[in-house]
């Protein structure tokens, strides 16, 4: 019998049921053989109770087994317990990006399904939005990668409070994903930039303003991350060769006319 390979509650009690049941079922057994032995033993040497010996070891094996089986399982469980906490914790940290505690990019994944699948019950456009840091290089030569660093955890913490579901695209690359047209996504991106360019980034003595290109796209069902993305990050393009600090919303996808409109 093999422990339950996740650690799921029913997987553990199911675990502990069939482990009962499967020590009660050996040791009983076996300890009437062991017995059944020492008897005949017990009855060739002429002793002089070998019944009362027999029920006393039978007795106690039994007893032994029904009082400690349970005990034995209580640091078995809370191991177990102790096990699912730090798997979470493990699926936790894979899913986040270590320096601004946002979601990366496998963990943005898993929220777009989530969000997805809620959207498609509900007939709502979805809308992804790229932020991307203008001119970051510049600020890490400039200032120094701790700096830029400085300059990422700040906009990671603006983002948190405006979009429920956004993380770490990549670099200094972040994506939001709201379920909203295109012409309120395109507000909320707007509002962000402004928030972001007004504020400045000061560490060590050193202080800076920065701003952001966005680039924003809008789908209906069915959806698919990948290619929202994709536009996403063609409207983002755009607003970096139309001069950047703006928000370039992507045009409408062929296959989604209703969009056109949103
Ligand atoms: P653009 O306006 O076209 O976006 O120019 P850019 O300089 O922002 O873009 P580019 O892709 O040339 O450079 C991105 C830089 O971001 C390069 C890389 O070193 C820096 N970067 C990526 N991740 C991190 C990070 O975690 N911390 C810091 N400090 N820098 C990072
Ligand atoms: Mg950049
Ligand atoms: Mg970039």
């Amino acid at each position: 019998m093999n422990p339950p390979s996740t650690f799921d509650i029913k997987g553990i009690a199911k675990f502990i049921f069939l482990h009962t049941i499967v020590v009660l079922a050996l040791v009983g057994p076996a300890t009437w053989a062991v017995s059944q032995f020492f008897y005949g033993y017990l009855q060739i040497a002429q002793s002089t109770n070998p019944h009362a010996i027999f029920w006393f070891i039978t007795l106690l094996a039994c007893g032994e087994t029904l009082a400690f089986s349970p005990i034995m399982m209580i640091p078995t469980s809370a191991t177990m317990r102790k096990l699912q906490r730090a798997q979470e914790q493990l699926e936790r940290m894979a899913d986040t990006d270590a320096m601004t505690g946002l979601l990366n990019r496998r963990g943005l994944e898993k929220a777009a399904d989530a969000l997805f699948d809620v959207a498609e019950r509900r007939g709502e456009t979805v809308a992804a939005l790229i932020f991307d840091v203008d001119r970051f290089k510049r600020v890490n030569d400039l200032y120094g990668h701790d700096f830029g660093d400085e300059t990422l955890r700040v906009l990671a913490a603006m983002l948190t409070q405006r979009f429920p579901v956004v993380g770490r695209w990549g670099g200094e690359e972040f994506l939001a994903l709201i379920a909203v047209g295109c012409a309120e996504a395109a507000e909320a991106a707007e509002a962000l930039r402004a928030e972001f360019a007004a504020r400045e980034i000061t560490l060590a003595g050193e202080a800076l303003r920065c701003t952001l290109s966005v680039g924003v796209a809008a789908a209906v069902e069915p959806f698919y991350l990948a290619p929202l993305v994709s536009r996403a990050d063609t409207a983002l393009y755009a607003a970096k060769a139309g001069g950047r600090d703006r928000v370039v919303v992507a045009q409408a996808a062929a296959d989604s006319p209703a969009l056109a409109a949103a």
